[in-house]
């Protein structure tokens, strides 16, 4: 079909640029054993392997030849297809509805309602088969951190990539909110942000389900410590850099996708350049889509600015629709009323697709 073959020549270029970009990315460090033509797209490495110094790309590489280029593209487009048709709705909807529901409390970080939230998240990463992120020192689905008077825990699970040393792409939310008002009330936050929890984990699920196992490494990733100023992402983000890994991360955080209506996807990028390829994936992927999205420079705060102005690491925050006019679409912010019956749920799995297609574009090779 002719929309078809269209779509398939755009998401052509924009993966041929990917790949140059992931290239450019993985091979940054200055610690890179030589050239290893032949081995950097490997799908049978040993998980061992994976976090090897990155080997850089090979001298004058040229682009692939035509054929060879439709045939990956061919398989991307499946891959894509395949991603779309598996999104899970009901699944990401009854996660909004079970972490927005009073049981937890509004989720407070340090609070019993938060702590439920982690344990629930961490039984869905298992459920999934979801790694500990041992290479940076854990061995469970739990970072604990502490400061600022804070202490709680992250959650984080990984689906390793088959390429040794290559990329890691972080897709985050944060799953704490406000707690309680002083009338007993919860803030139950299903737009901030338990829509953007259940969508990392619909994004694993969706992998798992397929079979999908990206080239690069996928980190899932569940903050707490948002809402009193990022203090889980700054944690994460100086383990990362203990760690010597934050060369090679990126992240894709998502806050406030659970709109009750609205027209496009936005990215802020705060104001960082080295954030520009994570920028130009999600606009390739909302034009594969038929969504708009925006780059809207700084956002208010979220997970994103302590990884890009702290520690260096290209990421964006993504919502829905914020920019202009927050309180068109996000009217119940920081209010009682942020509950799931209040999301648009055709508006959610528009910015589901978006992300769910941009994840993939910036992992699959
Ligand atoms: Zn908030």
């Amino acid at each position: 079909m002719t929309e078809h073959l269209s779509q398939a020549t755009i998401v052509a270029l924009a993966l041929l640029a990917a790949a140059v970009i992931s290239l450019t990315v993985t091979s940054c460090g200055g610690d890179e054993e030589p050239s290893t033509p032949g081995t950097i797209r490997s799908a049978a490495e040993p998980l061992e392997e994976i976090y090897l110094p990155p080997p850089p790309p090979p001298p004058g590489r040229a682009p692939d030849p035509p054929s060879a280029g439709n045939a990956v593209d061919d398989t991307l487009q499946l891959q894509l297809e395949s991603i779309l048709s598996a999104y899970d709705n009901e699944y990401q909807y009854g996660i909004i509805t079970e972490l927005a529901s009073d049981r937890y409390q509004g989720r407070r970080t340090g609070s019993d309602g938060a702590r439920a939230a982690a344990a629930f998240i961490a039984a869905e990463f298992g459920r999934l088969g979801l790694q500990p992120w041992s290479h940076v020192g854990l061995d469970s689905y739990y970072h604990h951190f502490s400061g600022g008077g804070l202490e709680d825990d992250n959650i984080i699970g990984v689906l390793p990539g088959s390429n040794p040393g290559g990329a890691i792409v972080i897709l985050a939310a944060h799953y704490d909110h406000l707690g309680m008002d002083g009338q007993g009330n919860a803030y139950n936050g299903a737009d901030d942000n338990a829509a953007g929890v259940a969508t990392i984990l619909e994004a694993a699920a969706n992998l798992r389900s397929l079979g999908y196992r990206p080239a690069d490494t996928i980190v899932f990733c569940a903050f707490s410590g948002e809402e009193q100023g990022q203090v889980g992402a700054g944690a994460l983000g100086r383990l990362i850099t203990d760690a010597g890994l934050a060369g090679r991360v990126e992240m894709i955080n998502i806050d406030g996708i659970g709109a009750t209506g609205g027209d496009y996807l936005g990215v802020w990028d705060e104001g960082s350049a080295a954030a520009a390829p994570l920028v130009a994936t999600m606009s390739q992927a909302g034009s594969y889509l038929g969504t708009t999205v925006i780059n809207e420079g700084t956002d208010i705060g979220s997970d994103a600015q302590p990884f890009a102005w702290e520690y260096g690491i290209p990421a964006i925050t993504v919502d829905w629709d914020w920019g202009s006019n927050p309180s068109a679409y996000h009217p119940y912010y920081h209010t009682i009323h942020d509950d799931a019956g209040a999301i648009d749920r055709p508006t959610l799995a528009r910015a589901t697709r978006v992300i769910l297609v941009g994840l993939w574009l910036r992992a699959y090779s």
